[in-house]
């Protein structure tokens, strides 16, 4: 329930999430899962089978097969996603060979940043583009990867699955044809994805990596998983004691990795997919005629995030005013050392700077029903009147 957040309405969830209450109930029960689970010892050992369990546990949940895909827990999606393409980068700068990259310029800041550490590597990087409501030309993709790939070059995709600024959506048969038609190596940005889309659990076997973030559904914070096609060869990024098959070494976050399966059977056993839907197009009602709802007329939207433009009232002004009523949204627009900076992705969406610099982000809960959304309307209106 989102007023029961420190008393305030809590509309930041793609930003983060709250604990879960099964994670809650773990942590109160004091069993912190110590123990190495390298270790051979019965501590050891526990904090091993539950980790065991969480894999076994995600692999049934998503329905893939040790033999096709391996998972590998991590910090985050910023650390999953940098060792993927990172991973790959270096492979193939060790086989003196190149890839081409091809990122949206949507895509989150993990992926955008790369650019200067692939290109040192010696690979190319193309940033295609999309129109105003998020979407963008598989042809025009396809024709681009298939330029590339005549130079015997290996193509490699982000694809953002669910957009965090917009909750546009791209549907996975889009990467399945673009990956038929071109044979790219498609990793897909699923951090967005769990609670937020109805059967966010149905992937894709025919797409070859994963990323998701424990604490975008309810687990604790800086823990993540990625299922990764074992065919695909990478290098990792992180060496030493060889944990996680090589992957990813270092001492593994138990309690942390044992917070996902928790969080997930939460949300497994509480989404409510047209509850949500029903609960966000009641609150944004209230937007239409008061802004430009990005994506409105998109086929591909998520049930939990509306993305307004406010023309003429700057995002800091507004994102005050919500704060001092007690509801913490998110202002689209970045805010560093003081400087206001505009929306990135509104702005190669193709809006102005002034609308970049007037947009809120609304992003709920999976579990908001249409009585707390009644709730939440008369305090927005408040807010805007
Ligand atoms: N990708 C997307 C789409 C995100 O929304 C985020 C976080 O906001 C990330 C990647 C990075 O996730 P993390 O916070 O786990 O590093």
């Amino acid at each position: 329930m989102e007023k029961s957040i420190n008393s305030r309405y809590y509309l930041d969830y793609n930003a983060t999430s709250p604990l879960a209450k099964s994670v809650k109930h773990f942590l109160a029960s004091g069993d912190f899962l110590f123990g190495n689970p390298a270790s051979v010892h019965s501590t050891g050992k526990k904090s091993k089978k539950y980790i065991n369990e969480t894999s076994d546990f995600l692999y049934n949940l998503f329905q893939i097969a040790p033999e096709n895909f391996s998972i590998i827990f991590h910090s985050g999606a910023t650390e999953g996603i940098n060792s993927f393409f990172k991973g790959i980068a270096l492979h193939h700068f060790k086989h003196k060979k190149k890839c081409a990259f091809f990122f949206s310029t949507v895509d989150h800041s993990s992926v955008v940043n790369l650019e200067e550490d692939l290109k040192v590597l010696g690979h190319d990087i193309y940033f295609f583009q999309v129109d105003k409501n998020g979407d963008f030309s598989e042809e025009q993709l396809i024709k681009d990867i298939l330029k590339s790939s005549e130079a015997g070059v290996q193509p490699v995709i982000n694809y953002t699955y669910v957009n965090n600024e917009t909750g546009i959506v791209w549907p996975l048969e889009k990467a399945k044809k673009i990956k038929s038609m071109t044979n790219a190596i498609v990793h897909v940005d699923a951090v967005q994805v769990v609670g937020k889309i109805p059967h966010w659990e149905n992937i894709s076997l025919d797409l070859d990596a994963y990323t998701f973030s424990g604490h975008k559904f309810g687990a604790l914070k800086s823990v993540g998983f990625t299922f990764l096609r074992n065919s695909i060869a990478l290098s990792p990024w992180i060496v030493g004691g060889g944990q996680q098959g090589g992957f990813r070494s270092g001492t593994e976050n138990a309690l942390g990795i044992y917070s996902l399966k928790l969080a997930l059977l939460d949300m497994i056993d509480n989404f409510k997919a047209v509850e949500l839907q029903n609960a966000k197009e009641l609150i944004e009602n209230i937007f239409i005629n008061k802004g430009i709802i990005i994506g409105k007329n998109s086929q591909n939207r998520n049930l939990n995030t509306i993305l307004v433009v406010f023309n003429q009232t700057y995002s800091s002004d507004l994102n005050t005013r919500f704060d001092l009523h007690g509801i913490d949204v998110s202002k689209g627009s970045a805010c560093s050392s003081g400087i206001v900076k505009e929306n990135r992705v509104l702005l190669t969406m193709g809006f102005s700077k002034e609308e970049s610099l007037s947009a809120i982000r609304f992003s709920f809960s999976s579990f908001l029903t249409v009585e707390e959304a009644q709730k939440i309307s008369l305090q927005i209106q408040k807010v805007l009147n």
